[in-house]
């Protein structure tokens, strides 16, 4: 029998609302209403347009000229509303990624990039973790430092960085391939253009590995017949909460 494969989104919308889990992957509405937004799509072109600056050589070898026509070229309109929203997103994510040349060749980094965009697997036992990384450096001393962008933060922490679950699963995926490389996890916000990285002992990740295993038990063993869900601050912008309030009875919030 195949094993699951859970990947951190997966697991963050389990933690966020059992029954949203419930929705967007034990039923078909997960697929019916999977859909791009513009937040989404946002996203995945600044990240399109950073890898291909990463993988065209950095600052050092592309133009500030030869960057912009590429990210043009790049933008993708599909999961806007409408060509004037996306030209909206389009000149904000410019911008973006402007701030982001330059900040890379005004201070070349010391860290050589070792890939962008890769999707990862590891067999954990009951399951499959699965994770797509954004960008993995490596540093002279030979560490390796696990980047994830942030399109949409204004700033980010020290402590965000810490408690981030999806980059102590990315550190878990990297871990398996080189298990002797000391290990960093960061986050790069870049509407602050701002990036804050923490190191991971080998010990504090076996720890989340023994938690991570304990939660997707959890998940694995629940009884999926049992459903009441509770009104939570992110029910109003849920794009299940219809089927909550007709299938299962969810008072919607007075305040709301
Ligand atoms: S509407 Fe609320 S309770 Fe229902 S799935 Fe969404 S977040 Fe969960």
């Amino acid at each position: 029998m195949r094993k699951p494969t859970f990947s951190p989104t997966k697991i963050n919308t389990y933690l966020l609302c059992r029954v949203k889990y419930h929705w967007a992957y034990l039923t078909p509405y997960g697929r019916w209403m999977r859909r791009p937004n513009p937040a989404f799509t946002f996203g995945a072109n600044l990240h399109r347009a950073l890898e291909y600056f990463h993988n065209a050589g950095g600052a050092e070898q592309l133009s500030p000229e030869a960057f912009h026509q590429a990210f043009e070229r790049l933008w993708r309109d599909a999961g806007f509303e409408t060509a004037q929203q996306s030209e909206q997103f389009k000149q904000a994510g410019l911008e973006l990624a402007q701030r982001y040349y330059q900040t890379h060749a005004e201070q070349p980094p010391e860290a050589a990039v070792l890939f962008t965009e890769r999707a990862l697997r590891r067999d954990m036992g009951r399951y499959i973790l699965t994770g797509r990384i954004d960008r993995v450096d490596e540093h002279p001393d030979g560490a390796l430092e696990i980047i994830d962008y942030k399109s949409g933060r204004a700033d980010v922490s020290e402590a965000q960085v810490r408690n981030d679950l999806a980059l102590h699963c990315y550190a878990l995926l990297l871990q398996e391939h080189y298990p002797d490389r000391p290990l960093r996890i960061a986050l790069y916000a870049l509407r602050a253009n701002k990036k804050v990285a923490v190191e991971v002992s080998p010990e504090s990740l076996d720890e989340f590995r023994q938690m991570l295993n304990q939660l997707v038990g959890q998940i694995l063993d629940e009884d999926w017949e049992i459903l009441t869900p509770r009104w939570i601050d992110p029910c109003a912008a849920c794009e299940f909460l219809n089927l909550c309030v007709s299938k299962l009875g969810l008072a919607k919030d007075a305040s709301q």
